[in-house]
């Protein structure tokens, strides 16, 4: 069996979608676990009506949230005829859990709410494709991915609960796979086991997608994207960059972890751990060979480009000048932990660490404060992280001519620098 993952954009438009019997013929007559993100920029929307309901702009909020049931609604009287009665009614059973929860004033942490409104994003965009997919003849069965994903109850980033999801994988989705079975499911989201709905971090759908293939012993999990297949910078700023046909996992989790937005970080190692290849392939033109990802050496990678923006350099001092060594670094890597903080570059010295991390205002704070115990602690925003695997050194030096270095870090394979973004 395979697994395939649409992402928002492969059906954020009519056509779009229209377009996804005819990649799915190309594929009759083979078990199918499709898992599907939001539409578009659903998700965005959904994260401002949980803005706006944690700020008591209740009515902005259940207006904002009109406008996203205007929009599904409106595809579907566009994209569905016979079951278009019964797909309303099921959007509806959906609209419905949010707006009861949209009348009520918030007493929970914000990531709860976030993580109940910002589900249905998924939930909605599925019942969609799966009615249109049967109306094209696509016979389907659509499974609420909150039924299998088990996860903890750490919300906007919860972990999943392996043991209980495997047993649920095989008792909910193996038998529908049988028989050439089709599944349409959700990306992203899950449920712990007081049944409060989760979601596993932005772009998640990726990583359901790889825990479910590994999960399934699939052949292979495909990725459906908009670009031809995994680039070595990103065309938008690099008109240069080039389409990299093969990739090993190692490769791709180092781009992932360093900020290219090809795949979720988390989406490599399900994969890894089965050896199951993971294909990222253009839904606009399915005869395109895209990119294999899989275990296997590759020779001459053209330099592979990431720029990561909005990053906050950290240095941190130990206060009595005792040595960073053993415990002021173990000490600072439970607060990492405790933080759920990842440096995305750090370098240290007799009696310091630098630094540098995406800039989450809140978690920062939080950081910084419980760190001002044991360090004195230096925070300078505004800086640009640029990784470079497979460098040249005049293509660094071209990229970093007349910039303010803050951090340089290299080996042979990879150089790592933390420029000012201003200069
Ligand atoms: N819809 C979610 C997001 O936009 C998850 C995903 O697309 O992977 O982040
Ligand atoms: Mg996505």
């Amino acid at each position: 069996m395979k697994v395939f993952k649409f992402g928002g954009a492969s059906v954020n438009t009519i056509e779009r979608i229209q377009n996804l019997p005819t990649i799915l013929a190309r594929f009759s007559g083979q078990p199918l676990l499709i898992v599907v993100s939001a539409m578009g920029k659903t998700t965005n929307a959904l994260e401002k009506v949980a803005e706006a309901f944690y700020a008591g702009h209740q009515q902005e909020a259940l207006e904002m949230f009109r406008q996203v049931k205007r929009t599904h609604d409106d595809l579907v009287k566009y994209l569905i005829v016979h079951n278009a009665l019964a797909t309303e009614r099921m959007l509806n059973d959906i609209y419905t859990e949010v707006e009861w929860l949209l009348h009520d004033k918030p007493v929970r942490d914000y990531d709860y709410y976030y993580d109940q409104i910002v589900c249905v994003g998924e939930l909605i965009s599925t019942t969609i494709i799966s009615a249109f997919l049967a109306e094209s003849g696509i016979d389907n069965s659509w499974v609420d991915v909150r039924d299998v994903f088990r996860t903890d109850d750490n919300f906007r980033d919860a972990n999943i609960d392996l043991v209980y999801t495997a047993t649920q994988t095989k008792e909910i989705i193996e038998p529908l796979l049988t028989d050439q079975g089709i599944v349409i499911t959700q990306g992203f989201i899950g449920s712990t086991d007081e049944n409060e709905s989760t979601t596993l971090g932005r772009e998640g759908s990726d990583y359901t997608a790889a825990v479910f293939a590994n999960l399934l012993d699939a052949d292979s999990l495909t990725i459906w994207k908009d670009v031809e297949g995994v680039m070595n910078a990103d065309p938008k700023a690099f008109p240069s960059a080039e389409i990299i046909r093969e990739l090993n996992y190692d490769e791709v989790i180092e781009m992932a972890f360093y900020g290219a937005q090809v795949i979720h970080p988390k989406t490599i190692k399900p994969l890894q751990n089965k050896s199951i290849p993971l294909l990222v392939k253009c839904f606009l033109n399915a005869d395109l060979p895209g990119t294999i990802i899989h275990n296997s050496s590759v020779k001459g990678l053209p330099p592979i480009i990431v720029v990561k923006s909005d990053q906050v350099f950290i240095e941190l001092h130990t206060k009595d000048f005792s040595f960073i060594g053993d415990e002021p670094m173990s000490n600072l890597y439970a607060l990492f932990g405790q933080w759920h903080i990842k440096p995305n570059l750090i370098q240290s010295g007799a009696v310091s660490v630098q630094l540098c991390m995406d800039n989450k205002p809140e978690k920062l704070e939080k950081f910084a404060a419980a760190a001002a115990a044991a360090f004195d602690v230096d925070l300078e925003k505004g800086f640009t992280l640029l990784s470079i695997r497979h460098y040249k050194k005049e293509l660094l030096e071209g990229m970093t001519a007349g910039k303010k270095i803050r951090l340089l870090q290299q080996t042979p394979e990879i150089v790592q620098v933390l420029l000012n973004s201003n200069n």
